[in-house]
């Protein structure tokens, strides 16, 4: 490969990737890099989206067996809702295999009901037993409905020390990770932070199947396939969030003379189904299917006028402030704010249709390549 193409590449792996550091994608794809330096790469959107680093200590110490540990942490409020009424989101990381997922909220009084649901997922799907739950100390947490739920259950529920966050050293990194991807990719294809809760989603998707240095460079999805036998997840190809992505419209949805396609934002991966996640703005509507053609290179949104030669620091970072991690705001009280109808928005399952297999799917490609020596 010629080293201008093994440039594009680097950069469209590194957008794919949510922004992964240079050296990181180094690591992952050795063959692309022999002409190339993984200094010399310097991406605006990264200095944007990861500057207000705060060093968390890395405790290394990890439990034996998936789901013995699992470590939770509630963030929010945002000052913008999502798409559907949002302003919440909870993690739940399992310490073994660093597999998160996450809960949108409309407010924090749903954690109780959101940890009884992972936990009775955990014992169909996983057949385990959690057995330590790691927080911190938020009122959401130490409510006496969940206290008891934990009791009857016989799962240990640590709490950190007041004011010593770190002890919940693992989900506050997960969540600055998360959030981290999530500036970044908002910042890359120019969107509003409305757009929050769509990218908290597909970036919980995107760190589950990319290769940790935490676990030895395997992916937290592969880690916990290997030791518990648990059904199947697809692996769609993964795609620049933001991008323009053109919808087929399947017959039903349109009359002979209307356009065969609808331009959306691409804005994810289906959770339950094998389906791209994209968003019509005009309409509110949202389409699931795997019917779609992609313009990685082309986002939905141009850029405002304001920043379309240079990126305004300032005033991007007044805008994404709501998405730096913040313990203040984990206290405050969510009654004050008015919450959003978010019924607005009408979900649609295109019907999936084959995909004709002629593309590599990418990342099949990202395991083959990833030979860490
Ligand atoms: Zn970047």
């Amino acid at each position: 490969m010629n080293k201008s193409a093994a440039n594009s590449e680097i950069w469209l792996w590194h957008k794919c990737l949510g922004h992964s550091s240079f050296g990181y994608l180094k690591k992952l794809m050795p063959k692309l890099f022999v002409q190339l330096l993984d200094t010399e790469f310097k991406c605006d959107v990264c200095e944007l989206a990861k500057s207000h680093r705060v060093p968390f200590q890395n405790n290394m110490n990890k439990s034996p067996a998936p789901f013995t540990i699992v470590h939770s942490d509630v963030w929010g409020p945002t000052n913008t809702c999502s798409l559907n009424g949002k302003r919440w989101f909870i993690s739940f990381i399992d310490n073994h295999t660093r597999m998160t997922w996450i809960c949108l909220m409309k407010c924090k009084s749903e954690v109780s009901s959101l940890f009884k649901q992972f936990h009775n997922m955990v014992a169909t799907q996983y057949s385990s037993a959690i057995q330590v739950l790691r927080s911190d100390n938020g009122g959401e947490f130490v409510k006496q409905e969940l206290k008891q739920y934990l009791i009857n259950h016989g799962i240990v529920h640590q709490t950190t020390c007041p004011y010593t966050p770190q002890q919940n050293g693992v989900a506050e990194r997960k969540n600055r990770q998360l959030l981290e991807v999530v500036r970044a990719s908002l910042f890359e294809a120019h969107m509003s932070t409305k757009y929050w809760g769509e990218a908290i989603t597909a970036a919980t998707y995107l760190i589950n199947r990319i290769p940790s240095s935490t676990l030895g460079f395997q992916t937290p999805l592969s880690v916990l396939h290997k030791a518990i036998c648990s059904p199947t997840v697809s692996h769609l190809q993964l795609r620049v969030f933001g991008c323009t992505a053109f919808v087929h419209l399947h017959k039903p949805l349109r009359n002979k003379l209307d356009p065969r396609a609808l331009k959306c934002i691409f804005v994810g991966y289906a959770q339950h189904q094998k389906g791209y996640r994209c968003y019509h703005p005009p309409t509110q509507k949202l389409y699931v299917t795997l019917d779609v053609v992609f313009y990685e290179n082309r986002m939905y949104y141009s850029a405002p006028e304001s920043s379309s030669q240079e990126h305004n620091k300032d005033n991007w970072q007044t805008c994404y402030d709501d998405l730096y991690v913040t313990r203040d705001k984990h206290s405050s009280n969510t009654s004050s704010h008015s919450m959003q109808d978010g019924n607005s928005e009408e979900y649609i399952e295109a019907e999936p249709q084959q995909t004709t297999g002629s593309e590599e799917n990418r990342i099949e490609v990202l395991q083959q390549q990833t030979q860490v020596p």
